[in-house]
């Protein structure tokens, strides 16, 4: 099985240096709303219990923050078209979705939340924040409301959040010369999520940034470690997230150059959901995605199922 993720719109005011969205083009209220109004009705069109029974994700740029009354009225309206045609009728399917969480939770985060409660659909909701140990948070503020807003929906809504952060040569390095451990930190900032690593993505922001993409040796040292220090859970979770990524997650809407404008053809509409460039494999059988390393065109997913 597997499920569908629309990704909204691109805005997003943090300005991340590994940012990977290709389209930076800001959205206005008008563009937004017909977004939504396009995703409304294409979930119309899916069969979501026998083709995407695992449910759907939304995406920004940054969706659980908007200046507009108008978007957060229509992208609550879409939250309750989701939960009544996908998620009432399939005990099964989440609502999954994604946030820097540097926003005030008040402004959408909270009232997309209250709807899942108010259903009793809380226990079907997958909540992912963003973090990073060098790219994401500019500022002391923004980290703090990350931390506060993870901490917020476990204690208000009982949620336990998945942290996901990009596995970087940065981050693998301060692991192994020990000025950094993300397990120690987790326990004292975030203590009721779960951690995730995920593959390292292209980057779209014309930024050179040296120390994002790991060599193919460094991610064999942090495997060692982390085995080391009996984290293999997380490993795992990096296999199954890498995987995913290309053979489970369908893009809704991909064919979108119009859709943000008024005039909407059936056919744009009535689009079914596609894998689109993802499932461009190479010779192992894996997604090309996956040869990310600094230093090699091998398949980190094909070295990653090796090792364990
Ligand atoms: S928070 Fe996400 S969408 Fe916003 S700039 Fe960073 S990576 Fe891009």
């Amino acid at each position: 099985m597997s499920m569908v993720q629309y990704g909204l719109w691109s805005n997003c005011t943090n300005s991340c240096d590994f940012c990977l969205l290709m389209d930076r083009e800001y959205k206005t209220v008008a563009k937004r709303l017909n977004m939504i109004a396009a995703v409304r009705e294409n979930i119309k069109e899916i069969d979501w219990k026998g083709q995407f029974s695992d449910g759907i994700s939304l995406l920004g740029g940054e969706l659980y923050y908007t200046e507009s009354e108008e978007v957060k009225k229509a992208f609550l309206e879409l939250i309750e078209d989701i939960i009544n045609a996908i998620i009432i009728p399939n005990k099964k399917a989440v609502y999954s979705t994604v946030t820097n969480g540097i926003y005030d939770s008040a402004v959408l985060l909270e009232p997309t939340l209250d709807l899942f409660k108010k259903y009793e659909l809380l226990d079907q909701v997958n909540l992912n924040f963003s973090w990073d140990l060098k790219y994401r948070f500019h500022t002391e503020e923004s980290l703090q409301s990350m931390i506060k807003n993870t901490n917020l929906v476990y204690n208000k809504y009982g949620i336990v959040p998945l942290v996901q952060t990009c596995l970087t040569q940065y981050l693998i390095d301060a692991h192994l010369n020990g000025t950094f451990n993300l397990f120690d930190y987790q326990k004292a900032n975030f203590p009721h999520t779960e951690l995730s690593l995920l593959y390292p993505h292209k980057i779209n922001t014309g930024k050179e940034l040296p120390d994002f993409f790991f060599t193919r040796e460094s991610l064999f040292r942090f495997i060692k470690y982390l085995k080391e220090i009996n984290q293999n859970e997380i490993v795992q979770r990096l296999i199954q997230s890498v995987t995913n990524s290309a053979q489970f997650k369908y893009t809704g809407l991909w064919n979108r150059d119009t859709l943000y404008y008024k005039n909407k053809t059936k056919k744009e509409l009535h689009q079914q959901p596609t894998l689109e460039n993802k499932q461009i494999l190479t010779e192992c059988g894996h997604s090309q995605l996956y040869r990310c390393y600094a230093d090699s065109d091998k398949c980190m997913l094909c070295d990653l199922l090796k090792v364990l």
